[in-house]
Parts: structure tokens; sequence; C-alpha cells
């Protein structure tokens, strides 16, 4: 394998964004409830301290250009070096996880999150090495719902037809299948990886996808609260020879460099609840909560890692969360994990869940 990237320091990190009181807060008359330690990146909630590797959203300066900076753009540089890289954004339903990663990203909106950063980066940095290195860019759009993967990139329609010989249109998502190779490389089978050339491309696709999982299900904002969104960028590479001309991608060659970056809008964090008679949105919160739990358990131990001699069993293998995500945490990838949390007084409890969540993982 690759040796470590240099000046890597540890391989999970993680930050907190808290954003801003919103509106519905403010007329409810919540109150700001964290204590963030001047010059620190601790946080105080009550009784309770926690240190973090960054703390972001207590000035008035734009925290998505912080984050991208100091986070995310080593990232990105490491994908350059084939470094396979993810980043997750984790907190309660409203916490602003979709916010600061950009997945809901429309067309002329406002698109300052970390996914339209990397994008931009990504396109500059291939510019600007086009004279030596060929590029080939992919990406993919993927949600798990209910430990079931879909492509947000492709939509197929299907026709169903009932007793009386009438012909409806369904639209599906078509399931993916989870493939781990020799080398330990994840690879999904069946998705669409849509290959893309300029920086409108890849933008267009995140676009599609956003749109194509507000709009999974009748109630927008419980879909997305309930799945993991996971864009997932690949870049190949290849040097360029003055004396062979030829462009096509080799992965035996020695000059070939391959890597790939998650970005990951997780589903909220919040305790499941049992509303109701409504026994299928109860299993659907255990599922998410098993994700949830495998990451947390997956981070937990690769964050134990550099104090153990003896390295632990990493159980990826508990979800379809950890498992896609398997070649791309721990090793020799990173990991970024931006905790994120309201500031108001109401959700003071699954703050707390949050920063010990987030805690484990340093
Ligand atoms: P989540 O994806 O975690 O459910 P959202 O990203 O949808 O949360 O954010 C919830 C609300 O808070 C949205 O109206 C969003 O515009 C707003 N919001 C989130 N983060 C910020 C921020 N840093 N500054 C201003 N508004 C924000
Ligand atoms: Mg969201």
């Amino acid at each position: 394998g690759k040796p470590p990237l240099a000046g890597v320091k540890d391989a999970v990190q993680v930050a907190v964004n808290i954003r801003p009181l919103i509106g519905s807060e403010l007329l409810q008359g919540c109150r700001d409830c964290i204590n963030v330690v001047a010059g620190e990146p601790q946080i105080q909630l009550g009784t309770h301290c926690f240190t973090f590797d960054y703390v972001y959203g207590t000035t008035t300066e734009s925290s998505s250009s912080k984050i991208f900076k100091e986070c995310v753009a080593p990232l990105v540089d490491g994908l350059f070096y084939g470094y396979n890289a993810t980043v997750l954004a984790y907190g309660q339903t409203g916490s602003g996880k979709t916010y600061t990663m950009g997945t809901g990203y429309t067309p002329g909106g406002n698109n300052g999150g970390v996914i339209p950063q990397v994008m931009e980066k990504i396109f500059n940095k291939a510019h600007h090495l086009r004279n030596q290195t060929h590029f080939h860019i992919r990406v993919s759009f993927i949600e798990i719902l209910k430990e079931e993967i879909h492509d947000l990139l492709c939509e197929t329609t299907v026709t169903k037809q009932d007793t009386s010989g009438m012909k409806t249109p369904l639209l599906t998502r078509p399931s993916i299948q989870i493939r781990e190779s020799t080398a330990g490389e994840i690879n999904l089978a069946g998705i669409t990886e849509t290959d893309v050339h300029t920086l409108q491309e890849m933008a267009s696709c995140l676009a599609q996808g956003s749109l194509s999982r507000a709009t999974g299900s009748t109630n927008m904002n419980s879909r997305s609260s309930r799945s993991h969104a996971i864009f997932t960028i690949t870049l190949e590479q290849k040097k360029k020879h003055r004396e062979k001309s030829s462009s096509s991608f080799d992965a035996a060659c020695d000059d070939f460099l391959c890597g790939k970056l998650h970005l990951v809008d997780l589903a909220g964090s919040e305790r499941a609840k049992r509303t109701g008679t409504d026994g299928m949105r109860f299993k659907e919160g255990v599922h998410i909560n098993k994700g949830l739990l495998a990451l947390g358990n997956v981070i937990s131990v690769l964050g134990e890692d550099k104090r153990r001699k003896e390295p632990r069993h990493v159980p990826y293998r508990d979800s379809k969360l950890t498992r896609l995500l398997q070649d791309s945490l721990g090793g020799n990838s990173r990991t970024v994990m931006i905790a994120c949390i309201s500031p108001a007084d109401s959700n003071v409890e699954e703050t707390l869940n949050t920063l010990k969540y987030a805690n484990r993982a340093r």
C-alpha cells in the first residue's frame, strides 16, 4: 500500500459547526445555550466540557469557507495523490447538515457548502496539471434508506399491470449491491457513475441527485432526515508521456493513480420516536440508528488505534453505511466528521448527544 500522506495528524478529525439561531427558534424565544471557550476548540454545555479539533460558527465570518480551507481542502489535495477520504456531516434534523455539506444544491441557489467548494478546487487543480496529467473524473450519488442503497442519478421507469390490464408507470430506484475486491476495494454493483469533464457537469449531477432525493417521498422532510446521502467523486489520473500519445487508462501502469472522496450527509441523529401506530416509520428509525451506531463504533476504534500496539477489529460489517465507506475510513484514508449543532436551549438534549457522539471519535 501507499505510505501515509505527509502532514497528516490523525486519521479522524472532528469539527463542530454551530449554526446561528434560526427564525423559528427566535420566534419561540429560544436562547443560545452553547459556550465556546475563547480561542480554543472547546465547547461548554451545562456542566459538560468537550474539546474538538475545530469549532466553527462563533464569529460572523462565513464558517463554510473556513471549514473547507481547514478541514476539507487537505483531503482534496490527498485525492490528487491517490488517497481516499470521507467527510461526514452528523447531527439532529435541522442542525445544518445539508446546509454545511451543500447536498441541497440548486443551480443559482445559496450554494456555499462543502461540496460546491470541493468541486471548484478539483477542477482548478486538474486544469493546472492538464499539461502533464490525464484526468478521468466520475461521480455517483446514492442514498441509504432502511439498509437499502438507492441510486439518485438513475430513475428507471417500470410499468405495473393490474388485473384489469391497466398499465401504470412506476418510478423505482434499482437496489445496489456492495462488492469487495481481493485488494479490499469497495465497489457498488449496478450503480450509475457519470463521467464529468467540467465543473458544470459535476454540479448538474449534484443538483439532479439533490432533487431526486427531495422528491423521493410525499413528505420531503422525512425522507431526507431518515436517509444517508453519499456524493462520491472518483479521480483517476495518468501521467502524460511525450513519447507516447496514448491516453488510455491502465490500472496496472505505475503512473496510474486513483482516489475517491465520499461526501456524506448523514441521517438525522435524533432518537427514533414512536409516533402513533406508524410501525413502518419506527422500523426505519431503527435501521438509521444501525448505520449511525456502526459508524460511531468504527470511528471510535479508528481513533483508538493510535494509542494501541495491536490494532483492534474494526466493525465495518455492521451496517451498509460502514461497509460502503470501508476503504475510505481508516488505513491510509482520512476522515473528517463535522458535527452540526443548533445553539437553541430547546435542543439541548440532542445537542449533548451529538457532542458525546462526536467526542467518541477523538
Ligand atoms: P439538516 O440537514 O441537518 O436537517 P438543514 O441544513 O436543512 O439541517 O438546516 C436547517 C435550517 O437551518 C435551514 O433552514 C438552513 O437554511 C438553516 N441553517 C443551517 N445552517 C445554517 C447556517 N450556518 N447559517 C444560517 N442558516 C443555517
Ligand atoms: Mg438535511
